[in-house]
Formats: C-alpha cells, sequence, structure tokens
C-alpha cells in the first residue's frame, strides 16, 4: 500500500474528512487485492519469528488468524449496516499484539481506521505499515501532540486547556493541528463533560490551529443509560448543525453498542471486542453475528517420558500416577499467559487428540499426560488455546481457569512472537 496523504497536507477544512481518507483507503485497498495490502506484518516481533522459523522452536508463540478477523470484520461491517469501522486495537491489541493485528486489520477494506489509547501504539503500528487514520484516544501533553502530527496520528482532546495546548502545537509545526474532538456524555471516565461542551466546541471549531476532524463519545453499556447519553450527544450535535460547526465525522459505539444501539452507529463504529470474537451479553447475540476466535496460543513438546508406578511429577509430587503412564512437557506457562488454574482444569490439543493438564503449570513449564501409549513426540505442536476443539476455546478455557476471556487474551506475554497465518 502507498502511503497515505499525510492529515497535515490535506486541503483545509473539509467535511468528513476521515471518511474521504478511509475511503481512498478502501478503493486503494479493493484495486490492490486486499487479500496482498497490508498482509505481511513487518513488526519486529513477527519478523524475528519467521526469521528463526517455527519449525525449529519449542518456545511459545501466539498464531493470528487472519480469515478469523477477516470474519469477524466482515459481520461488524453487516451488523454496522455497511458504514466503516474504527477498529479498537489498544492495549496491545488487547493482549493479542498490535503490531500485528494493526497492520491485519487496517487491511481489511470494511475498516476506515485504528483506535488506540498510547502514543506508542499508534506510531509501532504507523512503523508497521498502517497507512489509514490512526486515532489516539487519549488526551495527551503537548511534546506528545507533536510527535502524533508527525506521525500522521490524531489525537484526541477534552481536557479545558486543550485548546491553549493545541495552540502552542500549531505555532511550533506551523499549521493546524487535526484533533477528533471527545465528549462525555455521562460516562465520566473521558471526555469534556457534556454540560460545558458548547463553549469549548466552540472556540475550538473557531480556532486557526485546531482542525477537527471528528467528534465522538462512550457510552457506559447500560442500555437505558445510552439512551440518554444519546439524547445528550444529539443535543449538542443538533445544536452545531444549528451553529453551522463542522463536528468532522462522528462516531461512538463499541461492541456492546454495535450489537444493541443501531441508532447510534452514527458515521462508523468503534468496537474492539467483536473484532477478536467476544460476544456482548444481552440476548441472541450469537443467532445475530459468527464472530470466530482470532488466535492460538502455542508450544512444541520439549520432553516425553514414562513414570513408573510410585513416581511423580512436579513440585510438591504434585501428580503421582497409579498406574505407568507417559508425560510430555511444554516450555510454557503462566509467565507466558497460560493460566496456573489450568493444571488439572484443562486440555491440550496435540495431533487432534486432547490431553490433561497434570503436574502443574509453573512460570515457563506445564506437564501433561499423555497416558499408556506414548502418542506424542518431541517437537509435536500443542495447541493450548485456540478454535481447533471445543475444549481449547478461549472462553473455554477462561472459564474452566475461572478468569474471563478479556483477562486470558490481556495476560498474553507480550514478548511471546505473534505469527499471523
Ligand atoms: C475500548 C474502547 C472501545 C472499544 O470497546 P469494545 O468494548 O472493545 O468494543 C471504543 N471506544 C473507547 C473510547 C474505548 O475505550
Amino acid at each position: 500500500m502507498e502511503p497515505s496523504t499525510p492529515f497535515v497536507d490535506r486541503p483545509p477544512h473539509s467535511r468528513r474528512r476521515f471518511l474521504e481518507l478511509a475511503g481512498s483507503a478502501v478503493a486503494l485497498a479493493a484495486t490492490a487485492g486486499c487479500a496482498s495490502a497490508g498482509s505481511r506484518s513487518t513488526s519486529a516481533s513477527t519478523m524475528v519469528a519467521s526469521d528463526v522459523g517455527f519449525g525449529e522452536r519449542f518456545d511459545p508463540w501466539i498464531e493470528i488468524d487472519r480469515a478469523a478477523y477477516r470474519q469477524n470484520v466482515r459481520e461488524a461491517a453487516r451488523l454496522a449496516g455497511g458504514r466503516p469501522i474504527l477498529a479498537v486495537v489498544k492495549n496491545n491489541a488487547y493482549g493479542l499484539g498490535d503490531e500485528a493485528v494493526g497492520p491485519l486489520l487496517a487491511s481489511f477494506p470494511e475498516v476506515g481506521g485504528i483506535a488506540c489509547v498510547r502514543v506508542e501504539e499508534a506510531v509501532a503500528m504507523r512503523e508497521a505499515g498502517v497507512t489509514k487514520p490512526i486515532v489516539v484516544m487519549s488526551e495527551e501533553p503537548e511534546d506528545a501532540i507533536v510527535e502524533m502530527v508527525h506521525h500522521n496520528v490524531l489525537p484526541s482532546v477534552w481536557l479545558d486547556d486543550a485548546l491553549a495546548r493545541l495552540e502552542r502545537v500549531a505555532r511550533r509545526l506551523g499549521r493546524r493541528v487535526p484533533v477528533q474532538l471527545f465528549i462525555d456524555t455521562g460516562m465520566n471516565r473521558e471526555g469534556m463533560p457534556f454540560r460545558r461542551a458548547r463553549p469549548w466546541i466552540e472556540e475550538m471549531c473557531a480556532s486557526d490551529s485546531v482542525e477537527v476532524d471528528g467528534t465522538y463519545t462512550m457510552f457506559s453499556h447500560d442500555l437505558d443509560f445510552d439512551r440518554e447519553q444519546l439524547a445528550r450527544f444529539e443535543a449538542i450535535l443538533a445544536w452545531a448543525r444549528d451553529g453551522e460547526l463542522d463536528l468532522g465525522t462522528l462516531h461512538a459505539s463499541p461492541t456492546v453498542e454495535l450489537f444493541h444501539l443501531p441508532e447510534a452507529h452514527y458515521d462508523m463504529v468503534r468496537p474492539g471486542n467483536a473484532l477478536f470474537g467476544n460476544y456482548p451479553s444481552g440476548e441472541g447475540v450469537r443467532d445475530r453475528a459468527d464472530l470466530r476466535p482470532v488466535f492460538r496460543l502455542r508450544t512444541r513438546v520439549a520432553r516425553v517420558e514414562r513414570l513408573e508406578t510410585g513416581d511423580s511429577a512436579g513440585f510438591y509430587r504434585s501428580f503421582t500416577p497409579e498406574r505407568p503412564t507417559w508425560i510430555a512437557l511444554l516450555p510454557i506457562g503462566r509467565t507466558d499467559g497460560y493460566p496456573s488454574a489450568a493444571n488439572e482444569t484443562c486440555e491440550v490439543l496435540i495431533k487432534g487428540r486432547l490431553y490433561p493438564v497434570k503436574g502443574g503449570v509453573n512460570s515457563a513449564h506445564a506437564i501433561i499426560e499423555i497416558g499408556e501409549e506414548k502418542t506424542v513426540s518431541v517437537g509435536d505442536i500443542a495447541t493450548l488455546v485456540g478454535s481447533d476443539h471445543p475444549s481449547i476455546l478461549p472462553h473455554e478455557v477462561a472459564r474452566r481457569t475461572g478468569t474471563s476471556f478479556l483477562a486470558l487474551i490481556q495476560g498474553m506475554n507480550p514478548r511471546l512472537p505473534r505469527r499471523v497465518v
């Protein structure tokens, strides 16, 4: 993909700028053939992984499933009535790895842009080849805003002193600063509180230092209160229209509201969870979209040994089989993100068969029982979490280990190499 026109070089203020750029990215992806466009991640971790060759390594890795992301993005776009998706890839892609996931998501024509919360994430994804718009959904100090503008990344603003900061940035750079305005409609986490937003918005729109690229809010997921929030947002939008203030691209809906609040889909939707296959709560959500797990946690069998009667394995002899059995060592543990509560509760898939975790999940090692017959060998691939069997689905592993899907993936070690398959 060719680099997109930097926001700052675009012609002076024009409505729906984000969407125009997203639209050209869509066209570009379509003509380039989206299968190839951006399909190869250039991230360091991904390159290291393929350079050493997954065939040789025992140590764990995370596979990112392109086809599953492809499917989830299509489903999200369908729920959004074809509106573009501002794909949330925050917190290291919720643990799955932003340098692999960001470029992958950006390669799909339905994705109009990427949103994250840290400047470093945005820069890392730019450097990993993302050319579509990137929004940082946090308020940042002056130097960070300068850095974002240099990387063609859209800052968000909501603090009372934002304009003064943007004016200083504009003076330093000798140009307008494109921004997204974040309005707090009642969640009271981030955003300019709606009750005093109007004069603040007016000043932003009037300033020569600022280019309002978009305006958004965030919902609380309480559907009754969501409607109240929506009414508050709508009141601001109506007031802005009356005053001919251009608020740019409008967006509001994360996964819960993507499913449950279609009247809040605006110009684009802003899901994260749905894209990696996590359904919101609510009746019938599984009938409305077919979302897939997007990753596998894998490693290779590093050792296979036979235990005789009376032998034991693990700390404090935690596994003491009553009859001879084979065991295998997996060089993966809780520092990699595999929960220690998987011991005695979870199974591991090797060559199509499930084997129980016995003998402990330690910091970097797990022991599994193979059984009377030696059916696995050193070097076999073991899948601990993935879509290949109901027993190892992320939701199922989370349930068995007393955690949640989100907590499970957020606990994945950022140093594990990611491979897009
Ligand atoms: C995390 C986040 C999202 C995405 O939410 P999901 O529940 O993952 O879909 C959207 N907008 C904001 C402001 C967020 O912080």
